[in-house]
C-alpha cells in the first residue's frame, strides 16, 4: 500500500491509460456525426453502482469506454436541435484537463483563475455594451444568473434593509412578456417575491406591448404594490422572439424599475453578422443580463453568466465577509474583488477556462459566423418547410428557431399526435432531435439550432425524414 493512497498506485500505468483514454475521447468528438443519442440501456444504474473494492485502472478505462461515454445524451451529434442545447466543443477537452490540474476554488484569492474569469467577463461586457462600472460572475446557467440579478433588483428597488429585514408585507410586482421562460418564474419564487406577483404582459407581434404593461403597473400601483422589474427577452424559449429594448429601458427609466434581460442564448446575436445583430438594440440599456455560455456560445456544459450594470449593485447583495474570510493585501488571502461577494457561491469551479480557450484558439470571428450561419440554416428550414405542401410553419423564424407541423392538413389534436410521433420516432432511430412546442394549441416540431456542427444537408435530410415518416 502506497503512503498516498488516493494517489495513482503505478504512475506510469495511470500515464499510459490516460493517454490512450484522450486519444480515445478525441475519436469519439472527431466523429460526432457518428453518434447520435441513443437509448440508456435498462440496467445502467445497476451498472453505475458503487462498488466496495477499488478497480484495476484498465479495467476502469475498458468501463469508461463501453458503459460511460455511449450513454451521452446527444447533442454533440449535428443534428441535434431539441430545447437548446450547445454542442460543446474540442476545447473543452483540454480546457477540462488543465482546469483539473489547477483545482482552482474561484470565490476569492490570489490566483490566475479569477484574473481569468474578469477577462472573460470584460470581454463579454464589451460584446453586451455595457459601461466598464459593469461586473458579474460565472455561474451554472441563466437560472442561476436570473436568482442573483433579481435579488440584486429587490435591494436596489426596496433598499438594503431587505438584505436583513426582507420585504415584509410589501407586494412587489413584476413584468415579462407572456412565453418569459419558466427561470423568471422560478427565481421570483425564490427571492420571496412569489410568482403570483409577476404579470405576464401580452404580446404585440411578437414583443411586449408596452401601452399593456404601462396600464398594468399603474394598476399595481393603484392597488398598493411596489414594482419594481421589467424582464425583456432576447430570444424566447419556445419562438424565438426579441423584446423591443429601448422601449422597455424607456419604461424602467420613467417608472424607476430595474431591467433585467433574458438573453440565454439570444443575447449572442449581438455578436452576429445582421439582420440578427439588430434585434438586440438597446439590450446595452439594461440592469442586468443573464447569459449562457453553454448555449449559444457552443462551450460544454456548464457555465452561464450574470452581468450587472453596476457591480456595486451586486455587491451590496451579496457581500458578506465573516472573520475567516477577510482579505489581506499581500499573500494567498489577496487578490480582490473576489468573486464570493458578487454571488451565492462562496466555492467555485473555474468556468472561464473553457471559454478563454475557445476564444482563444478559434478566435471571436469564428463564433460570430457559427451564430449567423445557425440563423441561416434555421431560415433554410423555414424555407424548406414551407415549400412543402403539407407543412406549414407554427411562427415566422427571426433567429435560429424554427417552429413546424408536419401536416397542416390535419385536426389540431391529430397534428399533435402526429409531431409528437415523428420527434420520438427521430430521436430513437438517431436520425435527428426536435423537441416539441405548443403554438395555437398544436404541439409541433421545434428546432433550435445552436450547434456548430450542423450543415445544410443535414437540414435537407432531417425534414426529408420528417416528410417520410408524417406519409407513413
Ligand atoms: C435555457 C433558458 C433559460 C434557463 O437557462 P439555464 O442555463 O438552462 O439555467 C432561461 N431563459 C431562456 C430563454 C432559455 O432558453
Amino acid at each position: 500500500m502506497s503512503d498516498k493512497p488516493l494517489d495513482p498506485q503505478d504512475w506510469s500505468r495511470f500515464r499510459a491509460d490516460a493517454h490512450e483514454l484522450l486519444d480515445h475521447c478525441l475519436d469519439l468528438l472527431q466523429g460526432a456525426e457518428d453518434r447520435p443519442w441513443q437509448h440508456p440501456p435498462e440496467d445502467l444504474e445497476d451498472r453505475y453502482a458503487i462498488g466496495q473494492s477499488q478497480q484495476q485502472n484498465s479495467d476502469l478505462m475498458t468501463r469508461l469506454r463501453d458503459e460511460v461515454l455511449p450513454y451521452h445524451a446527444g447533442n454533440t451529434h449535428p443534428k441535434y436541435w431539441g430545447w437548446v442545447q450547445g454542442s460543446g466543443l474540442a476545447t473543452d477537452v483540454t480546457a477540462s484537463m488543465v482546469s483539473a490540474v489547477m483545482n482552482s476554488n474561484c470565490g476569492g484569492r490570489n490566483h490566475g483563475a479569477n484574473y481569468m474569469e474578469r477577462a472573460v467577463i470584460d470581454w463579454t461586457r464589451r460584446k453586451m455594451g455595457l459601461p466598464e462600472t459593469a461586473f458579474g460572475v460565472l455561474v451554472t446557467g441563466t437560472s442561476q444568473a436570473t436568482v442573483q440579478a433579481f435579488a440584486a433588483a429587490r435591494v436596489k428597488v426596496v433598499g438594503k434593509d431587505v438584505r436583513q429585514q426582507g420585504h415584509g408585507t410589501q407586494r412587489l410586482t413584476a413584468y415579462a412578456a407572456a412565453g418569459v421562460h419558466n427561470a423568471t418564474k422560478k427565481a421570483l419564487e425564490l427571492i420571496g417575491v412569489g410568482s403570483d406577483n409577476l404579470r405576464l404582459v401580452p404580446l404585440k407581434k411578437g414583443q411586449m406591448d408596452i401601452d399593456a404593461l404601462y396600464t398594468m403597473i399603474a394598476e399595481d400601483r393603484a392597488a398598493g404594490a411596489l414594482p419594481f422589474l421589467v424582464v425583456g427577452t432576447a430570444g424566447s424559449v419556445n419562438l424565438g422572439f426579441f423584446d423591443n429594448f429601448n422601449a422597455l429601458a424607456d419604461v424602467a427609466q420613467s417608472e424607476g424599475l430595474w431591467l433585467h434581460v433574458d438573453g440565454a442564448f439570444g443575447a449572442w446575436t449581438r455578436i452576429a453578422d445582421e439582420p440578427y445583430r439588430s434585434l438586440t438594440d438597446g439590450l446595452e440599456r439594461a440592469d442586468s443580463i443573464a447569459l449562457d455560455f453553454h448555449k449559444w456560445m457552443y462551450v460544454g456544459f456548464d457555465c452561464g453568466l450574470c452581468l450587472v450594470r453596476d457591480g456595486a449593485d451586486l455587491r451590496a447583495t451579496f457581500a458578506a465577509r465573516p472573520d475567516y474570510l477577510d482579505g489581506k493585501d499581500r499573500g494567498v488571502a489577496s487578490g480582490e474583488p473576489w468573486f464570493c461577494d458578487y454571488g451565492i457561491d462562496l466555492s467555485r469551479g473555474n468556468r472561464a477556462l473553457k471559454i478563454w480557450m475557445a476564444l482563444e484558439s478559434f478566435g471571436e470571428d469564428a463564433f460570430s459566423a457559427a451564430i449567423t450561419q445557425n440563423c441561416h440554416l434555421a431560415k433554410q428550414m423555414a424555407q424548406e418547410v414551407q415549400a412543402q405542401p403539407k407543412m406549414a410553419l407554427g411562427q415566422e423564424t427571426i433567429s435560429n428557431v424554427c417552429v413546424f407541423t408536419a401536416d397542416k392538413t390535419l385536426s389540431e389534436a391529430a397534428q399533435s399526435e402526429l409531431n409528437v410521433r415523428i420527434a420520438v420516432e427521430l430521436q430513437e432511430s438517431g436520425q435527428a432531435v426536435f423537441s416539441t412546442t405548443k403554438v395555437n394549441g398544436v404541439e409541433m416540431l421545434r428546432a433550435a439550432i445552436v450547434n456548430h456542427r450542423t450543415r445544410e444537408a443535414d437540414i435537407s435530410d432531417a425534414l426529408a425524414a420528417v416528410s417520410a415518416l408524417s406519409s407513413a
